[in-house]
C-alpha cells in the first residue's frame, strides 16, 4: 500500500496519524431512499428478528430473571442527563443546542453492554434453527421448555466459539452456556481479568492470546473450522448479529412516544454511537434510520488510537485498510473499541447512512467518565463515553448544520441521545481505578 500518496490524496489522514481528535461530518450521507439498497436487509429483516426476541422472551424471563420484570425483553432506559449537559458546557466553553440524553445500554441486562442486543440475539437464532430442523421445536412453541433438562442436553451436543476484546464474548459465552451449548471465547490480549473470571465462572472455555482482536478471531475461527458441529460468530461480517442490534430503533421510538419527545423535521434527533468493528453502532443505527426516517442524525466516535471505521470510509478502502497500515497502534483503554480493521459489510452498507464520524483521545474518555460521575451519578466504563463529545462538535459545526439544513429553531428543538455501550457490570475495584484516571 502507497501510504504517502493516500495521505496526499487524504489530508485528514496526517492528523490521524498524529493522533489528534478529528471530526469528518462531509460524509456520504445522503436521504433513507438512496441508501437504504446499500444495506441489503430491509424493514422486514428488522421485523423478523424483533417477533424472534419476542418469542424468546418467555424463554428468557425464566432463564434469567432480572429480565422478568421486562417479560424478558432485553431493552435499556434512555434518561436525560441535564446536569451533565451543563457541566460539558462550562468544561468545554460551548454551548449544546437542545436536550442531551443518555440511552443506558450499559446497563442492559445478562451481560451489561450494548452486545446483549446482537450477541444473545445470534446465539438465539442458531439455537431455534437446531431445534426446528431436529424436530424439536416449533415457532408456534412456549419457548419456556427450551429450559428443560431434555433441551440443554440436545444444545450440548453442539458448539460455538466466538473471538473477542470481551463484551462480544460476555454475551455470547453467558447465553450460550444458559442454553447449554459448549462454547469457547477466544480472547485478545487486552481483554480484562474479571471478564475472563467472569465467563469461566459460568462455565465457558475461555482462550488468551498476546495478540489483538484480529488474531483472535483468528484462532476462534480455525478452532471452529475442525469441528463441523461447532458454529463461529463472526463479528466482523455477521447480518444476524447486525440484525439483533437494529432492533434497538424501534423500541427507542416507542420509549420516545410514551415520553412524549418528539422527532420529527423540525425536531432532529442526533445520536453518537462508540464503533468497534462496527455491528453495534451501525445494526442500531440501521434500526435507527428506518424508525425516525432522515430526521435521524448519527454519528460514530472512535478513539484516536483505533479509528478504523473513519479510516475505512473516509479513504473508500473500508476492510482493505487497517490503522496499522498508517502506524497507528490500536492500543486504547476503550474495551470493545480496539479494533484496527473496520467491517467491510457495515462501512459499505452503513456509509450513505451516516452524518458523521470522529475521534476522541482516552484522557477524554477518562475525563467524561469522571464528569457524569460527579454530575449524574451515573459510572461507566471509557468506551461508552466516546459519544458524549458529539453534542457539542454538531453544536459547534455551523457549516455542518447548514449543509444538512438543520437551522437554529431546529437546532434547539434537537434531541441528542449518547449511546452508553458498556459499563454496568464494572466491578466497583476497577470503576474506582477507571475515576482514579478522570481529571475531572
Ligand atoms: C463492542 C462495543 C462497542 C462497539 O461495537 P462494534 O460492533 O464492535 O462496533 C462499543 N462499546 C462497547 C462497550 C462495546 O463493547
Amino acid at each position: 500500500m502507497n501510504t504517502a500518496q493516500l495521505i496526499k490524496d487524504f489530508p485528514l489522514l496526517s492528523k490521524l496519524i498524529k493522533l489528534e481528535e478529528v471530526s469528518w461530518f462531509e460524509t456520504k450521507a445522503t436521504n433513507l431512499a438512496e441508501a437504504l439498497p446499500f444495506v441489503g436487509l430491509n424493514g422486514d429483516d428488522v421485523a423478523d428478528a424483533s417477533a424472534r426476541l419476542q418469542r424468546f422472551a418467555p424463554y428468557l424471563a425464566l432463564a434469567f430473571p432480572e429480565t422478568a420484570a421486562s417479560n424478558g425483553i432485553i431493552e435499556s432506559e434512555v434518561v436525560a442527563i441535564p446536569k451533565m449537559k451543563q457541566a460539558l458546557e462550562a468544561k468545554y466553553g460551548q454551548a449544546i443546542a437542545g436536550q442531551l440524553m443518555l440511552k443506558k445500554d450499559s446497563h442492559l441486562p445478562i451481560s451489561g453492554s450494548i452486545k446483549a442486543r446482537g450477541g444473545i440475539y445470534e446465539v438465539l437464532t442458531h439455537a431455534e434453527k437446531l431445534a426446528i430442523a431436529a424436530g424439536k421445536l416449533q415457532e408456534s412453541d412456549d419457548y419456556q421448555m427450551l429450559f428443560t433438562d431434555e433441551m440443554k442436553s440436545f444444545f450440548n451436543g453442539y458448539s460455538i466459539a466466538v473471538g473477542s476484546t470481551g463484551n462480544l464474548g460476555m454475551s455470547i459465552g453467558i447465553m450460550s452456556a444458559k442454553l447449554g451449548f459448549n462454547v469457547s471465547v477466544h480472547m485478545s490480549a487486552d481483554a480484562r481479568q474479571w471478564k475472563k473470571d467472569k465467563l469461566r465462572s459460568h462455565g465457558v472455555n475461555v482462550f488468551e492470546y498476546e495478540q489483538d482482536y484480529g488474531v483472535a478471531v483468528e484462532q476462534g475461527r480455525k478452532a471452529a473450522e475442525s469441528d463441523a458441529n461447532c458454529f463461529f460468530i463472526d463479528d466482523e461480517n455477521s447480518r444476524t448479529l447486525f440484525l439483533g442490534y437494529s432492533v434497538a430503533g424501534e423500541r427507542l421510538k416507542a420509549q420516545f412516544d410514551a415520553a412524549e419527545i418528539k422527532v420529527d423535521s423540525e425536531h432532529p434527533l442526533f445520536v453518537y454511537l462508540p464503533c468497534g468493528v462496527g455491528g453495534g453502532p451501525g445494526g442500531v443505527a440501521f434500526g435507527l434510520k428506518l424508525a425516525f426516517g432522515d430526521n435521524v442524525h448519527c454519528f460514530f466516535a472512535e478513539p484516536t488510537h483505533s479509528p478504523c471505521m473513519l479510516l475505512g470510509v473516509h479513504t473508500g478502502l473500508h476492510d482493505e485498510i487497517a490503522v496499522q497500515d498508517l502506524g497507528i497502534d490500536n492500543v486504547t483503554a476503550a474495551d470493545g473499541l480496539a479494533v484496527g480493521r473496520a467491517s467491510g459489510f457495515v462501512g459499505r452498507a452503513m456509509e450513505h447512512m451516516l452524518d458523521g464520524y470522529y475521534t476522541l483521545s482516552d484522557q477524554h474518555m477518562y475525563d467524561l467518565l469522571g464528569l457524569l460521575a460527579k454530575s449524574e451519578g451515573i459510572e461507566l466504563e471509557p468506551s461508552a463515553l466516546a459519544g458524549m463529545p458529539g453534542a457539542l462538535r454538531v453544536s459547534g459545526d455551523s457549516d455542518y448544520q447548514a449543509r444538512t439544513g438543520l437551522t437554529p429553531e431546529m437546532m434547539s428543538n434537537a434531541t441528542h441521545v449518547v449511546w452508553a455501550t458498556g459499563g454496568g457490570m464494572v466491578p466497583a475495584v476497577e470503576m474506582a481505578k477507571y475515576l482514579a484516571q478522570s481529571a475531572s
